[in-house]
């Protein structure tokens, strides 16, 4: 019998999704924009409070997989506990929501002293909607950072906040991942052309 990945299936729940909430995903003109970055930068640890500020950011809504640390990594990777003591003393709201599981998410989330949601379902947006909520804050006053487009990007916006895309810290190797990875070239490009300014 055939083991088809879960991506696949969060992708059927994706495009189902997609065909109601496209009209309505605030600032986004086309499907499009919904896969393409806000911003782009190599580590959350480039995130500085006041570039946050500019942006008018309350709140970030945090990846864990190649985003905090690596794969099945207990240990952040280096800078990131600095970085988020930093956050934190600047007064910003932190929160994981990771598509990881309980048992996975929850020694990590503990470690860092963070809330966190898992089995997110990135890129359903019920995660987002809970860190709005824990956060009392709207949707553009929150950030999502994370190293996936179909994941991450997509369910930021989709909520209407700021995503913020990184680049992954370590090669994954599945084949799926390698696919995954190539489908997000278009809209990585999309995005050089725009901050290009073409
Ligand atoms: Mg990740």
């Amino acid at each position: 019998m055939i083991e088809y990945p879960k991506g696949l299936w969060y992708t059927i729940l994706v495009v189902c999704y997609l065909q109601n909430r496209t009209a309505c995903a605030g600032g986004k003109e086309s499907i499009m924009a919904l896969f393409v970055p806000d911003i782009m930068i190599t580590s959350v640890t480039d995130i500085t409070a006041d570039f946050l500020r500019s942006y008018g950011i309350k709140g970030l809504v945090l990846d864990v997989d190649n985003t905090l640390t690596t794969h099945g990594n207990p240990t952040p990777a280096p800078g990131v506990l600095e970085w988020l003591d930093g956050m934190k003393q600047a007064g910003f709201q932190l929160t994981i929501v990771s598509n990881n599981t309980h048992q996975r998410v929850e020694p990590f989330a503990n470690m860092l002293g963070l809330s966190f949601i898992s089995m997110g379902c990135k890129p359903l947006t019920f995660g987002m909607t809970k860190a709005c909520k824990r956060f009392g804050c709207r949707p553009k006053e929150i950030a999502v950072v994370g190293d996936q487009i179909f994941t991450d990007i997509l369910g930021g916006n989709l909520k209407g906040m700021l995503t913020i895309l990184v680049t992954p810290l370590a090669p994954e190797h599945g084949r799926f991942f390698q696919l995954k990875r190539r489908l997000e070239g278009p809209f990585i490009r999309k995005y050089q052309k725009r901050k290009g300014g073409s």
